[in-house]
Formats: C-alpha cells, sequence, structure tokens
C-alpha cells in the first residue's frame, strides 16, 4: 500500500473544509485508516462504527485484540448516539477539561460502535483532542474515530510524522502531517463509572487537576503494585520500548556513571538519559537530554522522541535518570517504567 501524507499547517483558517483534511476525511469514510496529530502523540484513526476500519489499526500496529481503543469526538453531542449515561462528575471533567488530553471512561449503549474497538467491554473510553486538525478531520468525516497511538505496538509512541512514516509506512492509507505534537505523552484515563472516579492511566492531566473539578479521585491499584490486575487492559502491557535494554537508576550521577564505565569495559555502546541540567555531567557513547528537570511538561514532550533517538544510535544499553512521581512526572515515570520493563538500579 502507498501511505500518502497530507501536509496540513495546524495554523490555517478553515481547516474543515481544507483540502487535504477533506481527502484524510473520505479515507475514514471508506473504512481506511489515516494517522493524524493529536495534542499528545499522532493517533492512527479509523471509522469506530466499522469493524472492518478497526480490524486495519489493530493489523496495522499489531496490537493485541483484548486492548480496546479510544474514541475521538468533535464535540459532545456525538456522545448521545454510544454513550448510556453521563455522570454528573463526567460532565464536570468534560466541561473543565474538554477539548484536551483526558480520556474518560462511560458505560456504552450497545450495538452502535464496532465490538472490536471496544474489546467487548460494556464502557467505552472517549475523548475530545485539543488540536486544530484532529478536529477539523474529526468534524468534516462527521464519525466517531478510534484512535490509539500511531506506532507499531511495543514502541514508543510518535510525537511527530516522521515517527509514524519510520512504523507504519506502506500499512496504512495516510499520515497528516501537522507538525510535532506538543504534551508529548498520552491522555490520562479516568474511569467515571464508579462514584468515584479513578484514574486508570496517569497522562496530560495531573492527579491534582483532576480533584481540583470533583474532589477525591482514586487511582488504579495496578499502576503502584505490580501484582494488581489494571482496570485499563492495555497497561498490562510492555510499551514505549526502545531496542536496548534500559535500566531506570535511582541514585547520584557518580553512581549512574560508575554503571556506564563497567559496560563500557564490556565493549558496549552504552546511552544515557539525562536532563538539559546533567547533560554536561556524564561520559557515555550517547548522551541525550530529555527537557529541563526543573520544567516536567519538556521532559513529557521529548521522552519518547528521544527514546526513539536511542534506536538510531545503536545502542546496546540505556540507563536514563528517574523523576518525581508528581504532576506530570506521574505520566513520565508511569512511561519509563513500562519502557524499561520495570528495570530499576537503586543506589
Ligand atoms: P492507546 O490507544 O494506546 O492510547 O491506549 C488506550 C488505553 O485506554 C489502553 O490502556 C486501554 O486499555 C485503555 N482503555 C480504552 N478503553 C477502555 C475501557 N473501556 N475501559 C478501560 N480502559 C480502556
Ligand atoms: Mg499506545
Amino acid at each position: 500500500m502507498n501511505t500518502k501524507v497530507w501536509k496540513v499547517d495546524k495554523y490555517v483558517d478553515n481547516l474543515e473544509n481544507n483540502p487535504q483534511v477533506v481527502d484524510a476525511a473520505n479515507f475514514l469514510r471508506d473504512n481506511e485508516v489515516v494517522a493524524l496529530p493529536t495534542e499528545t502523540v499522532y493517533g492512527l484513526g479509523g471509522n469506530a462504527e466499522s469493524d472492518e476500519a478497526v480490524r486495519k489499526i489493530f493489523a496495522a500496529k499489531g496490537r493485541p485484540s483484548d486492548n480496546p481503543l479510544i474514541i475521538h469526538i468533535a464535540g459532545k453531542k456525538q456522545l448521545r448516539s454510544f454513550v448510556a449515561e453521563i455522570p454528573e462528575k463526567a460532565e464536570r471533567l468534560m466541561e473543565a477539561f474538554w477539548p484536551g488530553p483526558l480520556t474518560i471512561i462511560l458505560k456504552k449503549i450497545d450495538g452502535v460502535l464496532s465490538e472490536t474497538a471496544t474489546a467487548g467491554l460494556a464502557t467505552v473510553g472517549v475523548r475530545m483532542p485539543d488540536h486544530p486538525v484532529a478536529l477539523a478531520l474529526l468534524k468534516s468525516c462527521g464519525l466517531p474515530i478510534a484512535a490509539p497511538s500511531a506506532n507499531s505496538s511495543g514502541k514508543p509512541s510518535p510525537t511527530n510524522a516522521d515517527h509514524v512514516i519510520d512504523d507504519l509506512n506502506g500499512k496504512i492509507a495516510g499520515v497528516i502531517d501537522g507538525g510535532a505534537t506538543g504534551i508529548g505523552v498520552e491522555s490520562t484515563v479516568v474511569d467515571c463509572t464508579e462514584a468515584i472516579p479513578v484514574i486508570l492511566r496517569p497522562g496530560g492531566v495531573t492527579k491534582e487537576q483532576l480533584e481540583s473539578v470533583v474532589g477525591e479521585v482514586h487511582v488504579d491499584a495496578a499502576l503502584t503494585d505490580e501484582a494488581a490486575r489494571p482496570k485499563a487492559p492495555g497497561m498490562k502491557y510492555r510499551h514505549y520500548a526502545p531496542n536496548a535494554p534500559l535500566y531506570m537508576v535511582s541514585g547520584t550521577a557518580n553512581f549512574l556513571q560508575n554503571l556506564v564505565e563497567e559496560k563500557r569495559q564490556e565493549g558496549l555502546r552504552v546511552g544515557v538519559l539525562t536532563t538539559e541540567e546533567n547533560a554536561g555531567v556524564f561520559e557515555a557513547d550517547v548522551v541525550l537530554a530529555c527537557g529541563k528537570r526543573t520544567e516536567l511538561e519538556t521532559v513529557a514532550t521529548s521522552l519518547y522522541d528521544t527514546l526513539r533517538r536511542f534506536n538510531q544510535e545503536k545502542v546496546d544499553v540505556i540507563y536514563s535518570e528517574v523523576f518525581p512521581n508528581t504532576g506530570v512526572g506521574h505520566a513520565i515515570m508511569n512511561r519509563l517504567q513500562k519502557a524499561a520493563g520495570n528495570k530499576l538500579i537503586v543506589e
């Protein structure tokens, strides 16, 4: 398959009628799959009402079939056709954070969406993305769009169109290149089918922000206890992994540098994932600064691109600094833990 690339400037007016966007929307209506920029990461979109389209998403990514997809909408009105009820707290969260990086799990109306998209569950995860191109595409095609991240399953999520092409060229109908994404980690997933909302996946909206709108919010036990079964099926898989084994290191710079030396003596090519503040401190084959430690948002923005750059550099092993587990650091550490398969070395 020849994968089309539509270049779209997200700042131009009237995006909904932009010929490139309209062309991509026609592919979606024909049940083809198309990658699109959002404010979190690039998504791989397909008609959420069509089993045919949704199967193409799973096939292109190599995604396990028990991992449901997030449904993307252009406005709250679209919920009426496939959501059974909107609890009051969910309503308030939508008001506060949509459009934005928050996925809300609600009870679904059976028989509207593809059962493949929702992995046969009685619930559905929905969000309204905060990106002009994504919103224009959603309006232009008029469909609810199922969209996981547009990467091969298990790899770091894509934060620009080149990442998408690296993973999916020839496997999808096209990609809308709308430039680099902003937030860089996926949406927060919050289950609103219970009286107290539960965070199933940390992401772009922090627990503190959610609590400021709806009061008490719980965190799924699986996020802190490895033995617990996650309520978001996707959270049990290894994810975001670079090709080389990645170790998180909790300790001083000296301690991390000693680990680097040991591996270099074995003749290995060693990478260090650090931040701008510490980039000059380490000596290794490849030292990559992933944002600024004092501004954790910048670490989130660069994380996946940095993990992918280690692949290009063909390192044999990667040591990474760890980050505080609060605010957006919660999402960063969750992704790093997955990428490392939980390998942590403590001084
Ligand atoms: P991705 O599409 O890669 O961003 O992953 C979507 C995440 O949302 C995965 O962890 C899914 O398991 C989770 N998710 C989607 N729909 C549901 C649902 N109905 N219930 C629980 N988790 C969900
Ligand atoms: Mg993903």
